[in-house]
């Protein structure tokens, strides 16, 4: 990207389509979306933008990733395919892992999630015993370096957290949020004592003030299910920083009737709950011999009781995931076909849902809005979603990436120029 889109305070986008089919001008100063109106109605700007043949859509945010590990999967791979051969791997390679290599990959990540219309990432760091703060520091730096091009939070992650064995854990997190990460993460259901974890993690997270993101019940056996003690001591507590449960597997493989109580009581905590369809799809029922479950958490008895809903991506080519590319179109699609979802669940889930799980303003392609955009080469919601390449992604007011892809057929092919977009034959 060329930097003469730095310090733009207006900016025109013209003729672009809105989800509606309403083709507008756009024009936004001072971060914000300031009018929409007919095309050429307009006062012009300093800059322009034609966007004809584009899509205008609010900004997806990636609620679910772990920068530090992205783009390891060729050189760690998951010998096993599941979460604990992940774990083992991940446990393997870390200690060798340089300060250098966190710093390059989670950039590299993050800009390729950028690309793909993200302007706002929510990152888990892996803490141990052998690692300590090493990958924590190393992300720290990237979020000031990238900061004014996209949006980062860090989430501090342990695995063991109570008792004795725990000790050590407990102080890397202390120390986490005292160099400042934004976030207490952690993964309850793998502690023998989850019970104890949540309350533990919700008396350190309100004593910095900052939320909480936990990994909760990743796992298929109906049996780990912690997400409702969850939900009932946040609610008892009256915790008021936010709290986000992710994955929450098992609580798709439950029983109609308990899935619609334990629904009920996250929505009166105010859980979200952010599902990572593609990670959770590798990972979870592997070797199972037949009809194995989708390993989703039960999205549409969580929007029926009025749970904040959101889609991650997870992992990005590592041991979790050796698949993915960043894209929260991506995540929408998967949500689609093996969620359920419908075209604008699925978008919101990615969007307006992930940006309430991370507790970000809301954003609206509408007047006083922040203006943060995805523009898609693509004619209906549905055309993004299924495969909307081109893009131009805004945050806070100016262009910060610009994907355009070119396609070429032997000039005797008679394919309608309609069909291809802007292709050239
Ligand atoms: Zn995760």
């Amino acid at each position: 990207m060329p930097d003469d889109s730095r310090g733009r305070d207006e900016l025109l986008l013209s003729g672009v389509r809105l989800v509606s089919g309403q083709v507008v001008d756009v024009s936004l100063r001072g971060g914000k979306v300031r009018a929409i109106q007919a095309p050429g109605t307009l006062p012009p700007a300093a800059e322009g933008l034609d966007l004809r043949g584009y899509l205008l859509l609010p900004a997806p945010a990636e609620p679910h990733a772990h920068l530090n590990d992205a783009l390891t999967a060729d050189r760690f791979p998951n010998l096993i395919g599941d979460l604990g051969g992940a774990i083992a791997a991940w446990s393997d390679y870390q200690p060798s892992v340089t300060r250098d290599d966190f710093v390059e990959r989670a950039t590299r990540a993050a800009l390729l999630g950028l690309a793909n219309g993200t302007t706002a990432i929510r990152s888990h760091i892996g803490m141990d015993e052998m690692v300590g703060t090493k990958a924590v520091e190393a992300l720290l730096e990237v979020r000031e370096a990238l900061r004014g091009v996209v949006d980062l939070q860090l989430v501090a992650l342990n695995v063991r957290m109570t008792g004795p064995e725990g000790a050590e854990m407990r102080a890397l997190m202390r120390r986490a949020m005292e160099l400042g990460v934004d976030v207490v993460g952690g993964c309850p259901h793998l502690d023998p004592d989850p019970i104890a974890y949540h309350h533990l993690v919700l008396s350190l997270a309100a004593e910095f003030g900052r939320p909480v993101d936990l990994h909760t019940d990743e796992d298929l056996d109906p049996a780990v299910l912690y997400l409702p003690n969850l939900a009932d001591q946040v609610a008892e507590t009256g915790f008021p920083h936010g709290v986000t449960a992710s994955h929450c597997v098992s609580l798709g493989v439950q029983p109609p009737e308990v899935t619609a109580d334990v629904a009920k009581r996250v929505a009166a905590a105010g859980v979200a709950v952010i599902c990572n369809p593609q990670t959770n799809l590798y990972l979870q029922a592997r070797g199972w011999p037949s009809a194995p479950p989708r390993g989703l958490t039960a999205l549409r008895s969580l929007l029926e009781a009025g749970v904040t809903v959101a889609g991650g991506s997870d992992a990005f080519r590592d041991p979790f995931n050796p698949m993915g590319r960043g894209d929260p179109l991506e995540t929408a699609s998967l949500l689609v076909t093996a969620g359920h979802l419908t075209l604008e669940e699925a978008y919101a889930a990615v969007s307006s849902g992930a940006r309430a799980a991370m507790g970000l303003p809301e954003v609206e392609v509408a007047p006083g809005f922040p203006a943060e955009l995805l523009a898609v080469e693509a004619s209906s919601l549905g055309e993004a979603i299924a495969g909307g390449t081109s893009r131009v992604v805004i945050h806070q007011g100016r262009v910060v990436s610009r994907t355009a892809i070119t396609r070429e057929f032997p000039t005797a092919t008679a394919v309608p120029a309609a069909t291809l977009g802007r292709s050239k034959v």
